[in-house]
């Protein structure tokens, strides 16, 4: 397909998203129990915003020409990689879809894409909207199906060209064993995180505890990027840890369809009894339970936005990805100890640094190993901002400019010069 028509689709699905913005996330909010305000005002917005991003990039792929020695005319054609393979999580069903769909299908690829199990229903509604935007049938093919069947499948297809997963750091190293046990296919993973969020003695503790709050609690506490372990400098602590656990206990749990609400259900039960095993691992090991701590009522898979004080760095909840409304706060001293202390995850996401000193922001940005760092802030998540992992929280990154890379296929065409004079 030329370019420009390319782009074109992608605008004019952006347009149909944004008409059809509240229904899309009313079914995002039946289907995974995020707050409705969020969906329909924060992700859908986003996802729409993410599909404008691409559509600009459509027709601004191109190689080089290159100055090879000899006489030699040398290019390189940045070319579709050909069907790319897609594995998105039930955390944010149409967001994850975009950061994957969006750029594949800019470089001209088509797509095999797997919703979760937990939630399929926002992109099979929007993938009709494909349709009517134009891309031709078979392009943008869906599958709702079960991770070791039909996910499984995918990884395993010798004609799916590229796979792109988001999901834990245990189905990643099963996906990319298919990958290499099949054809080889280049592998794009966004896996699990303990993220850390520095808070130093000189920054603005309201600004960080209502940061730290929603780092954590966006989402129900089920975000990759979740800031899980919040150190905070010695002489600023107990103020810290007075206002988060207020913070906490304010934070308002519900219906997610009502207004005002800011945490609704987990996604199901077993993450649910998950999230409660870790809070009773957290208590056993000796943290202090400054707020939280059980569920909400007994219908629904609610729980009470829990902190945790006093929380030292081998215990389970201070090492394992909760992916729940749990928050942790630890004690830290130096600068050098809380680099090395942060540093000491087997992952890597994204790190979150409160100061107002701008050579403290420098070195922790510098020191900390992750592929986020958010200074003075956290989850922010525009379209052209790259975002993926250090160590065993994956490879490569998406969004931007450097998701592009990840759906072409670079070939250098070289041709020598008849009259090398002209060289
Ligand atoms: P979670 O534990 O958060 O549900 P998973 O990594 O298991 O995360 O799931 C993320 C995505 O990976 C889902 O779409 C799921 O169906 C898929 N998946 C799970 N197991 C496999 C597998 N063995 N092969 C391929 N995909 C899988």
């Amino acid at each position: 397909m030329h370019v420009q028509e390319r782009s074109r689709i992608l605008f004019r699905f952006a347009d149909l998203l944004e008409k059809h913005n509240d229904e899309v996330a009313a079914l995002e909010t039946w289907d995974n129990g995020k707050p409705y305000e969020q969906a329909a005002n924060v992700e859908i917005p986003m996802v729409t915003r993410l599909f404008r991003y691409y559509a600009g990039w459509a027709d601004k792929i191109h190689g080089l020409t290159v100055p090879a020695d000899g006489p030699y005319h040398v290019q390189t054609l940045h070319e579709p990689i050909g069907v790319a393979g897609q594995i998105v999580p039930w955390n944010f069903p149409l967001l994850m879809y975009a950061w994957k769909v969006g750029p594949a299908l800019a470089c001209g690829n088509t797509i095999v894409l797997k919703t979760a199990e937990q939630t399929p229903l926002s992109a099979m509604y929007v993938s009709k909207l494909f349709l009517e935007a134009g891309l031709p049938p078979g392009v943008l093919n869906l599958i709702s199906g079960f991770g070791p069947t039909a996910g499984a499948a995918i990884c395993s297809h010798m004609d799916v060209d590229k796979l792109a997963f988001t999901g834990s750091t245990n189905t990643g190293k099963i996906v990319l064993e298919l990958a290499s046990k099949s054809n080889l296919k280049p592998v794009t993973l966004e896996l699990g995180g303990k993220s850390p969020i520095i808070v130093c003695e000189d920054a603005d503790i309201d600004l960080a505890v209502e940061n730290a709050h929603s780092a954590l609690f966006f989402n129900q506490g089920q975000c990759c990027c979740a800031g899980s372990r919040t150190f905070v400098h010695e002489r600023v602590y107990d103020e810290f840890v007075e206002k988060a656990k207020a913070r906490a206990l304010k934070r308002v749990v519900g219906d997610p369809f009502k207004k005002g609400v800011e945490q609704g259900p987990q996604i199901d039960g077993v993450q649910f009894k998950k999230i409660l095993s870790y809070i009773r691992s957290g208590i056993e090991s000796g943290a202090t339970l400054e707020s939280g701590g059980d569920s909400v009522g007994s219908k629904g898979y609610y729980i009470q936005p829990t902190v945790f004080s006093n929380v030292q760095d081998d215990m389970l909840i201070a090492k394992d990805e909760i992916f729940g409304p749990v928050q942790s706060i630890l004690k830290f001293q130096t600068l050098d100890e809380v680099i090395r202390r942060a540093n000491a995850s087997r992952y890597g996401l994204a790190a979150g640094v409160f100061t107002k000193n701008i050579n403290t922001a420098n070195t922790l940005t510098r020191a900390l190993k992750a592929g986020t760092i958010w200074i003075n802030c956290y989850i922010v998540f525009d379209a052209a901002i790259p975002f993926g992992g250090y160590k065993m929280s994956g490879h490569g990154r998406e969004k931007g400019i450097y998701s592009l890379s990840n759906y072409l296929q670079v070939k250098a065409v070289v041709t020598p010069l008849e009259n090398p004079a002209w060289l």
